[in-house]
């Protein structure tokens, strides 16, 4: 496949594998940021080709993963005790909040559904005039594009029955909070690319200078990946700490300017609980007071309640690369897809479900 192919080059992959091995010299740990990545790692078993002093963990860069549980509360409780309409993208179903998830309240008779899109979700806002429409709007920089676009055209639509429930992250702040842990092991970072396709490099080079890390814009196949590790393998042997772009193909410096603007007409910056993290200062999005109209929380009176914890899951752990999925007493035991613990077991993006996919079956076979 025309601008895949080239980037699953088996000879390439192992030409830069071999170039990390040439430039390591002492052990290094170092972060890949999104789930997407991870998956691509534990899928085609980079790591597994790297040095032994190279050792990779996973970062907190799965939307359902960080997303808290007590927001998903209230998107239950909007589905079953307030009768609305709640929309969700499909991973988010199945992700458990301190009670049941959404796939269950749907079940018990909530009006839960599926969208791939949030304009889907202002569509059937529009088919159903007489009922309360929720967007569920999780997500980092990536996805706030849309979710603000959705926003915007129910206003200029006039469709007055939708709103969004947001939880929204943003990857800097929780760089930040990552590296100023007292266990932080990270020395060197992959960026998310598509995150900085959105909002370009400008927030990371103060975190790279301030922390001492190197950060590379990183994509997401094989060849990307290693490039990227190579060359934050390179800045770490060289006791540089800069900010490199290897994903040039699709990320500039400045980012999408109208993207950014329509984010920024829609949202401003917000303390913001992580699952399995905590509470991180201005590391999140929430509907500014001009859109209060379309902010589900203002519209039900939610109140914001306190981080919980996540009984018998380690993610948070895991997302601040402290421990590995397989860490994890629960992992593939009482853990699995069918019958997740944790949200880094459901989505698509989260560790564990990578681990599990690619690694645990596959040592079982
Ligand atoms: S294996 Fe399950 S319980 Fe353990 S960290 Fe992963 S999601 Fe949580």
């Amino acid at each position: 496949m025309k601008y895949v192919d080239e980037y699953r080059d088996g000879a390439l992959v192992r030409q830069l594998a071999a170039a990390v091995a040439r430039r390591t010299t002492r052990p290094w740990t170092i972060m890949e940021i999104c789930g997407g990545q991870t998956h691509a790692i534990v899928k085609f078993g980079l790591d597994e080709l790297l040095p032994k002093a190279i050792t990779l963990v996973h970062g907190p860069g799965c939307p359902v993963c960080v997303t808290p549980a007590e927001i998903i509360d209230d998107a239950v409780g909007l589905a079953v005790e307030q009768q609305a309409m709640v929309c969700s993208f499909g991973d988010m179903l199945r992700v458990p909040g301190t009670g049941i998830d959404l796939l269950t309240a749907k079940a018990r008779g909530g009006d839960v559904r599926m969208v791939y899109s949030p304009l889907d979700a202002v569509t059937v806002a529009k088919e159903n005039p007489g009922r309360e429409v929720v967007f569920f709007a999780v997500g980092f920089e990536t996805t706030a594009p849309a979710n603000a676009l959705a926003v915007q055209r129910a206003q200029r639509e006039g469709v007055a029955n939708f709103s969004i429930l947001t939880s929204h992250v943003l990857v800097p702040p929780a760089m930040r909070a990552l590296l100023g842990a007292p266990d932080n092991r990270v020395q060197g970072f992959l960026a998310a690319g598509h995150v900085c396709t959105i909002m370009g490099t400008g927030d990371y080079g103060p975190i790279a200078r301030e922390f001492g890390v190197p950060i590379v814009v990183t994509g997401f196949e094989p060849v990307d990946i290693l490039e990227g590790i190579f060359r934050c393998v390179r800045q770490l042997e060289e006791g540089r700490a800069e900010v490199e772009n290897a994903y040039a193909r699709a990320v500039r410096a400045e980012g999408n300017a109208h993207a950014r603007r329509v984010v920024e007409a829609v949202f401003e910056v917000a303390d913001r609980n992580w699952r399995g993290i905590g509470r991180i200062p201005r590391s999140g999005l929430e509907v500014r007071p001009e859109w209060a109209a379309f902010d589900a929380r203002k519209r039900f009176g939610l109140v914001e309640k306190a981080a919980r914890a996540d009984t018998g899951c380690i993610s948070g752990e895991i997302m601040r690369g402290v421990k590995k999925p397989p860490d994890c007493p629960a992992f593939g035991t009482t853990c699995k897809p069918e019958h997740p613990v944790g949200a880094p077991m459901v989505s698509g993006e989260g560790a564990c479900a990578a681990y599990y996919r690619y690694r645990a079956r596959a040592a079982a076979a």
